[in-house]
């Protein structure tokens, strides 16, 4: 029987209240499918900084290193809204992501058919939205050197090599593979030189596989088409900076951020998400929506883990339990009835195990 350790990393505000859902819903896969995950706790974000004194502290990160995969809620506490360095919340999480190396974030888009009416987008431009955001994590403006603010001058370095490139692009193309086989590349390339070699090293790593399709698309107009005509986009592909941009546009096609799951995957053992963050305004109340936390730990089974059939029906427990109607204050129409996030997590932790 394979066994898997997790590091679970609940975080604040909602964090421990939707990772514990999750966790309960990766047991009971756990129990159909025959393997066995162990889950541990650790600190991060202000509760690492309640711990320890660091949002990423020292027995977290060593345990990270060590697990199969590592499952985090979300961090961020508006006391420490104003923090500096390693105090900051926020600053673990980056942290955390470079100590993963975790160089391509995975974001699929799918709009659950009951869900119609939570989407700003008309219901003709969402049928058939199904895509999935490849965003470089490591590089980029966020990174780049140099960097320096003064007062009258600032200036930061949109900085990317051929390695980087290439490794987040065959993320892409491979996940394209699995899926409807076409790649969107995201780049600035008629101003940008980094976009160039962003283009040219894309093109050529799409010559290796020759069943996907590739297109490069503008920024610019890469947004436009999210909102004109989402249905159309398989794979996107883009770096750091537009692939945080267009993920949050993309997130609110269905009409709800507590839905979305990520993964951070790349050399280490890969990093599971919900996009959202602590949600300090409904935090403690029992009613944050678990369903992207949930659906992050089917991303750990599928690409952490690689328990793709326990992933399968993770998500089939997930799209089944929206389908019957159960339903966080979030995603409901006013006249519904609504449920807290305990009761949504053990509707689909029995949906896995029925
Ligand atoms: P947020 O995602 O926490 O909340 C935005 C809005 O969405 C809020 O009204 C919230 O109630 C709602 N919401 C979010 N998740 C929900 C869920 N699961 N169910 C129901 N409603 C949900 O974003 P914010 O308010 O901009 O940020 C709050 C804190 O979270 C800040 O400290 C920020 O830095 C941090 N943050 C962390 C992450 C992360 O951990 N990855 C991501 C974004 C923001």
């Amino acid at each position: 029987m394979s066994r898997y350790t997790i590091a679970a990393l609940p975080g604040d505000g909602i964090g421990p209240e939707v990772t514990a859902e999750a966790v309960r819903v990766l047991h009971a896969a756990a129990e159909v499918h025959g393997f066995s995950i162990e889950t541990v706790e650790y600190a991060v974000g202000a509760a690492g900084v309640a711990e320890a004194g660091d949002s990423l502290p020292p027995r977290t990160a060593a345990a990270v290193r060590d697990a199969d995969a590592v499952l985090l809620g979300a961090v961020g506490h508006p006391s420490l809204a104003a923090a500096e360095g390693r105090r900051r919340p926020e600053a673990g999480l980056l942290a955390l992501r470079r100590l993963l190396c975790a160089y391509a974030n995975l974001r699929p888009v799918v709009l659950h058919p009951a869900l119609g009416h939570a989407s700003p987008l008309r219901p003709d431009r969402l049928a058939g939205v199904d895509l999935l955001i490849v965003r470089e994590l490591l590089g980029g403006l966020y990174y780049g050197e140099p960097r320096s603010l003064t007062a009258d001058t600032a200036v930061n370095t949109m900085r990317y090599s051929v390695p980087e490139i290439e490794r987040v692009a065959r993320v892409a193309f491979d996940a394209a593979r699995g899926r409807r086989g076409a790649v969107t590349s995201v780049d600035k390339a008629n101003v940008l030189e980094v976009s160039q070699l962003w283009r040219e090293t894309v093109t050529r790593v799409g010559q290796d596989y020759a069943d996907v399709s590739l297109e490069h698309l503008y920024v610019d107009y890469a947004a436009m088409r999210l909102v004109a005509n989402p249905a159309a986009i398989d794979v996107l592909l883009t770096e750091n900076l537009f692939g945080d941009i267009l993920s949050d546009e993309a997130a609110v096609l269905t009409g709800s951020l507590g839905l979305l799951p990520s993964a951070s995957i790349g050399d280490g053992p890969g990093l599971f998400e919900p996009v959202h963050g602590s949600a300090p305004d409904i935090a403690g109340r029992g009613i944050a929506n678990p369903l992207g936390a949930i659906a992050s730990a089917a991303m750990l089974l599928r690409h952490g883990l690689g328990e793709v059939e326990a992933a399968d029906r993770v998500e089939q427990a997930v799209a089944d339990v929206l389908a019957a109607g159960a339903r966080t204050p979030d995603i409901a129409r006013p006249d519904e009835p609504t449920l807290g996030t305990r009761q949504i997590g053990e509707l689909v932790a029995r949906a896995v195990t029925s």
